[in-house]
């Protein structure tokens, strides 16, 4: 490492902002650049589904560190500036505005974006005005903007961002219907049990949840907003916002224009590194090989854009540590505390500790024995101890974790052992 060398890193979010601190802190001696495509400095996107979209926090709470920060770090933060072409012969990359940045080392954070809604009825190049997206501030503030008392909200997708968003427009009064295709909501991500409270949850505080509906096409206004979304069993569902959460897209085209191994997200290492030595990808964006799961994931969450962050700086620095953390993740609605640690698919069996209808309860996965995942509500200290017994992958004795009577702690093995990897199961 030399005082000459250029680190640049593209994407100026969780990730991207992580990596050019972490990296001075690590030691890293050049220059360290860090170019993303919004106006504002890096800030935290999970509140925008929550405490942002309700009022309960600010605009300024929202920036991940202040600019000081990057000052004292010697990051060089460059807003509005967009990558469009990565020249790996050349060691540099263009810019949108016709720049073009040299780099020694690269690393890609560049997320993901919304999918978009293909409907009959809506016209490929322009989107209706009261159809938005929520991925960014600026799509934070465009919703909030049309959440008033009595506004008809319909949100399309039942997963986290569109429950969040479901519990935060009922707080303005808003007459919120969710439509999810498949037959219960949060289906990708956690079980039966937790679905069914969540949708339960969401009927209690008014919302109108519509699962196993698919809407076939828009009904548009002469101005071109949507007035109604039409179901295939022909019922019609007026709006007057609609927002589609319905999932989101990594942004891997130019890593895969320039040739970096892309498998449903930009390829890495555990140590953050792509298929070139030169470029590091984090975030979103990325796939790895999970040992624990012993496939190749892409996670969406914050944690992970940390841990691969970290991970990348440490590299960089030459003083590599792998990442093998444990998938983890949250979820804000109403006065719930969703955790989530590990995945949960492919489990056989689901065991309750503590009463759903007490708003606190935690749901262990086991598959033959192993405790593979969890999701707890309100319950933050077995949380952490969940965290420890997915990590830990071995087998336990699943109905007794049911066991409000035994302490989680006794459930932990005395030493940490090898864990089994959720693939040699069975
Ligand atoms: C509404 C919402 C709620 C969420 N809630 C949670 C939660 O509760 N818990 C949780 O763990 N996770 C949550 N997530 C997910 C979490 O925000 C993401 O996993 C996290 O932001 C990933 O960080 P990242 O740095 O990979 O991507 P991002 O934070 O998206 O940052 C990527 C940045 O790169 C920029 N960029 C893209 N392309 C270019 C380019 N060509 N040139 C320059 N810049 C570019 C983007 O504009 C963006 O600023 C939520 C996400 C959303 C949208």
């Amino acid at each position: 490492m030399r005082e000459n060398e250029i680190l640049l890193i593209v994407g100026a979010g969780h990730a991207g902002a992580e990596l050019a601190v972490a990296a001075r802190q690590q030691g890293w001696l050049g220059r360290i650049d860090l170019i993303g495509d919004e106006a504002m400095l890096p800030y935290q996107r999970p509140p925008l589904s929550k405490a942002y979209l309700h009022g309960a926090a600010s605009f300024e709470s929202l920036a991940l560190r202040p600019a000081s920060a990057y000052e004292a770090a010697r990051v060089q933060v460059h807003s509005d500036a967009q990558l469009v072409q990565i020249d790996r012969a050349g060691h540099r990359v263009h810019l949108q505005d016709g720049r073009v940045m040299p780099y020694t080392k690269l690393a890609l954070c560049m997320g993901g974006r919304p999918r978009t809604l293909v409907l009959p009825g809506l016209d490929a190049g322009a989107k209706p005005r009261n159809l938005h997206y929520l991925r960014t501030l600026t799509d934070a503030d465009a919703i909030r903007a049309g959440l008033k008392e009595g506004a008809r909200l319909v949100v399309l997708g039942g997963g986290y961002v569109g429950l969040e968003l479901a519990a935060s427009a009922r707080k303005f009064g808003a007459e919120v219907t969710v439509i999810e295709a498949l037959p219960r909501v949060l289906a990708r991500v956690t079980g039966a049990q937790v679905a069914a409270f969540y949708e339960a949850v969401h009927r209690e505080a008014g919302v109108q949840l519509r699962t196993g509906l698919s809407v076939e096409r828009a009904e548009l206004a002469d101005d071109g907003a949507i007035t109604a979304l039409v179901c295939a069993s022909g019922e019609r569902i007026a709006a007057d916002i609609v927002v589609a959460g319905i999932g989101m897209l990594p942004n891997v085209e130019l890593a895969q224009a320039a040739g970096l191994a892309i498998d449903g997200g930009i390829v890495v290492d555990a140590f953050s590194q792509t298929s070139d030595p030169d470029i590091f990808a984090a975030g979103d964006c990325t796939a790895h090989h999970s040992a624990l799961y012993n496939r190749h994931i892409r996670l969406e969450s914050v944690p992970n854009a940390l841990e691969q962050a970290r991970a990348a700086a440490s590299a960089l620095c030459g003083k590599p540590k792998p990442n093998h953390a444990v998938p983890w993740f949250w979820s804000d609605q109403y006065d719930l505390k969703l955790q989530m640690v590990g995945l949960s698919q492919g489990h056989d069996a689901c065991v309750l500790r503590g009463d759903p209808a007490s708003r606190r309860f935690i749901a262990f996965y086991l598959k033959e024995g192993v405790v593979i995942a969890a999701d707890a509500v309100n319950r933050p200290a077995d949380f952490m101890l969940a965290k420890r017994l997915v990590a830990a992958g071995v087998r336990v004795d699943g109905p007794a974790l049911g066991d409000e009577s035994v302490s989680l702690k006794d459930r932990l093995p005395a030493s940490p052992a090898a864990p089994a990897t959720v693939a040699q199961l069975g």
